[in-house]
Order: C-alpha cells, then structure tokens, then sequence
C-alpha cells in the first residue's frame, strides 16, 4: 500500500456497528453495556469518547478526561489511610519554620514540575508530617495528569521477596515496572528496612533506574543524617554511604521537625 492511499484508508467513513464489524477501541460501547454502577452515557459523546464538534471534526470528549484523571489517582495508589492528606489540609504548627518550609518546598515542585529537576528527601521524625506532604505532591501532580506512584518501601521490599516465591507467580518485573515507569514516584519510610545486603543492593537497583531515567522520586525517612545521641542510627548507617551521596544528588534534603514530637519524645524519655 503506497503511504497515500495508507492516507486514504484512514479517512474512510467508519462502517455502522453490526455483527461482522470488530468494534473500534474507542468504540467498544461502554453504553451498550454499562457496568451495574456506571453512569449514563454522556451526553456529548453519547459513550464514544468522541464530541462532534460542527464543521471541524471530532475530538476527544471532556468525559474522557474524567476518566484519565480517575485513573491516575487509582494508579498513584495512595493508601486509603491517606485520603485526606493534600496540600489543603497541610496545617504547619505555629512556630514551626521548619514544617512551614518543607511546605512551601513542597507546593513549589508541584507548582514547577515538569521544571522541577530534583525530588525531596523529607527528613525527620515520626509524625511531623512528611508522608502528608509527599503524597500532597503526589495528588497535586496527578490533578496535573503526571503518571504517579506511591510505595512504602518496606512493603515493596516485601512484594520483590515474594516474587522470588514459585507459588506466588508474580515476577520481580510485574513489581518493579510501575516503579520505574512512574514518573514521579514517592518511596516512604526509606531505611525503615533491616539494611541487609540484600536490601542495599536492592534499594541502589531501584534508586539508581530511576536516577539513571532522570525521573523525580520523593524520599521520607525517618532517619536523620546527624545523631542526637551516639546510639542513634543515621540514614547513612540504614542506607550505606554510597546510596545516601546519590540521595544528595537526586533531591534536596528538607529537614522537618515537630515541637510536639519533642515534648512527647522527651516526656517518653523522662519515664521511670
Ligand atoms: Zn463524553
């Protein structure tokens, strides 16, 4: 077929739907056949996904859209426990500069991606506030139609393991492709896993793809780079220092702190 009559062919008029007509994608009549709870067929594109617009053509129904949005947000797989975490019901405590900042750090990369070249590491103790503003971001990008994910890592750590399992038929790949195909990704609790051999490797596998790739990734950790007392572990004790120099490459460190987890961590450390 010569490329003008490929042209050609493209431009026919589409057949009326009958038995013998396989069914364009798009045309695949979520209207015909509406699952229990969908909601009737739009109005613009009668469920064709496609409006007319008169004397110009056709074009991609605003219904459609909807969908694509629902999607992502399905896709970013947020926890449920997390469905009231946005960038609106971020309250900064009074007097806390710190959280005040991770904030406006936080609105700003949203505000700029694709801009933005390098993620966040939020970094500080429990309860401040850092998965609230990571999957902030991740809510604020998808609202932009950014491909998103969100993975606490321990329990994507536990998800590879048992892909190495016969039984469970998920293969290492099935878990890590929308890791890596994310375009922005959160990893939460970074350096909350026993830091094994296996652990390490396999962190500097995922972080260093996705460095590799050039795609933004949002840390938290729980872990801080000094010790307030010499028993305590830093992330570069979690992560190693090979891994924690690529962090400082890939984002920029965001120190969150909470006056209330002071008070209660002292009066904790205070009891008999
Ligand atoms: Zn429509």
């Amino acid at each position: 077929m010569s490329p003008d009559n490929a042209k050609k062919s493209q431009l026919r008029a589409v057949p009326e739907r009958d038995a013998e007509t396989p069914a364009l994608p798009f045309d695949r009549a979520p209207a015909a056949a509406p699952p229990p709870d969908a909601a009737p067929a739009c109005p613009s594109c009668y469920g064709t996904g496609y409006e007319v617009v008169a004397g110009r053509g056709a074009r991609r129904c605003r219904c459609r859209e909807q969908n694509t949005q629902t999607k992502l947000v399905d896709a970013a797989r947020i926890p449920r426990r997390y469905d009231n975490c946005n960038m609106q019901s971020f309250y900064p405590a009074p007097n806390n500069g710190s959280q005040l900042k991770a904030f406006n750090y936080a609105f700003r990369l949203v505000r700029e991606y694709p801009a933005a070249e390098r993620g966040l590491l939020l970094m500080g103790p429990c309860g401040v506030g850092k998965t609230h503003l990571a999957v902030a971001i991740l809510r604020g990008l998808v609202e932009k139609g950014v491909v998103s994910l969100f993975c606490e890592f321990g329990s994507l750590l536990k998800e590879i393991q048992d892909s190495y399992n016969p039984i469970s038929k998920t293969s290492e790949m099935r878990v890590l492709a929308p890791v890596y195909q994310a375009e922005v990704l959160v990893l939460d609790e970074l350096g909350a896993s026993k830091p094994t051999d296996w652990v390490r490797d396999t962190m500097m596998q995922i972080i260093g793809t996705r460095y590799n790739d050039r795609k933004l990734t949002i840390f938290t950790t729980n872990y801080l780079d000094a010790r307030r007392q010499a028993t305590d572990e830093t992330l570069e004790d979690r992560v190693g220092v090979r891994l924690r120099s690529r962090l400082f490459e890939m984002c920029k460190t965001v120190h969150v702190d909470g006056d209330d987890y002071r008070r209660r961590y002292d009066a904790q450390q205070n009891q008999p």
